[in-house]
Order: C-alpha cells, then structure tokens, then sequence
C-alpha cells in the first residue's frame, strides 16, 4: 500500500481535497484532529504537554485549546517546543493507523509535512496549491478572522512556493470546477503506481 502526504498552505484547500479523496474509498488520516486526540488521551504526550506549559492547561482532564493557543502563536520558541514532542507522537500515530489500512492507498492530511519530517514516512506528497489572495479570503471567511490575524498564521509557515517544489504531485486549488478533475486524475495515478510499487516505493 502507498502511503500519500497531502500538504498545502492554511486555507489553500487540504481538507477539501481530502474529503474528495474520502468520497473515492480513500483512507485519511487527518493530522491536525489526531494531533488536538492525542494531546487528551496520551498519556505520555500530556506528561510533556503539563511539564512544559503548567498543570493548568488542562481542566477536569481536557487540553485547555484556546490557552495552548494563546501561548504558543504568540511566541515561536513555545511553538517549536510544542511541536518537538506533538510532531514525534502523531508520526507515530499515523504510522500506527497507516499499518492497518487495507486499500490501495492512504493519505495523511498535514500543514506540516515536510517541516515535521513526516515526509520520510511517506511514499509520495501531494501539495495544494491556491492563489494567495483566495487562501486569504477564504480563511478569514471560513474561522471569522481578520486578514492580520491569518497574514500573521501564514507566516509561520514554510513559503508555500518553496513546499510545492517539494511535492511529487501538485493540484490548482484555484476553484471548485478545477479542483475535482484534478483529483480524480491523480487518484487514477496513485492506483497504478500503487499496482506498479505493490507494499511501497522504497
Ligand atoms: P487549514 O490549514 O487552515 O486547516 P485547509 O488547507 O485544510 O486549511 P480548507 O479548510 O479545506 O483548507 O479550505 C479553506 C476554506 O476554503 C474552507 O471553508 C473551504 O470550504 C473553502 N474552499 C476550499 N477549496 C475551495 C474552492 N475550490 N472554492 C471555494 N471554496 C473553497
């Protein structure tokens, strides 16, 4: 089975995309969910989550998101602490989960791909690509925040010219009508090559 990365920008358009993937008997992975799962329910993961930010960033057991979020956005060294021991604990969840599946192919859904090191996992990545003007409007549209406020999330992120450069498969998330065709092409792709490779590229 292939395993298949599937990276873009904020708001570029990787759940959508995922979600069509979905909708083709494609297994997802949604790295972002497991990563908000695992933080309530691993146990080690929550060790380091608590030593790092203080006991009280869970309440009555659950992660206090807002709070974790306020911390680390607003200060990279927090946010690469964070991410040094949440990023290790979702690759292996996803490695987990990417053992279990029967179908041709598999996608993992993630930011950062390519920033974590989860791309050595993988067999191919798949990148969103979207006009800048649209990831922004579409942003701001769908969580009812300000352009500053996804500029400023935008910014933490790898330039989006330079990850697709490092994607195998590249789809134009420019509107709807160009996504699906797209999408059902490469889905064609992906089947053959996993016929072609069997257990994986490597
Ligand atoms: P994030 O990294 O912030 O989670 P994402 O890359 O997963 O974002 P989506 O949530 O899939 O992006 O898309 C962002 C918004 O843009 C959503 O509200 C989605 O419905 C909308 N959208 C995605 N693709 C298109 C499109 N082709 N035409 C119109 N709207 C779109």
């Amino acid at each position: 089975m292939l395993k298949i990365g599937l990276t873009g920008g904020i708001g570029s358009g990787k759940s959508t995309a995922a979600r069509a993937f979905e909708v083709l008997g494609v297994p997802v992975y949604y790295a972002d969910d497991a990563a908000k799962r695992l933080m309530n329910d691993d146990v080690n993961l929550k060790q380091k989550v608590k030593a790092a930010f203080g006991e009280d960033i869970y309440s009555d057991g659950f992660l206090n998101k807002k709070k974790l979020a306020d911390i680390v956005f607003s200060d990279p060294e927090k946010l690469a602490h964070l991410n040094s021991f949440v990023h290790p604990a979702t690759i292996k969840d996803a490695a987990n989960w990417m053992s279990q599946q029967t179908a041709s192919y598999c996608i993992k859904e993630a930011a950062l791909i390519f920033e974590s090191g989860a791309n050595q996992q993988l067999d191919y990545v798949i990148g969103v690509s979207t006009p800048f003007p649209q990831r922004i409007q579409r942003t701001m549209q769908r969580d009812g925040a300000s352009r500053e406020d996804v500029m400023s999330r935008m910014e933490k992120q790898l330039d989006e010219n330079i990850k697709m450069k490092l994607c195998d498969f590249v789809l134009t998330n420019a509107d709807r009508e160009m996504l699906l065709p797209q999408i059902l092409e490469l889905h064609e792709k992906l089947l053959t090559l996993s016929k072609k490779t069997g257990d994986g590229k490597s």
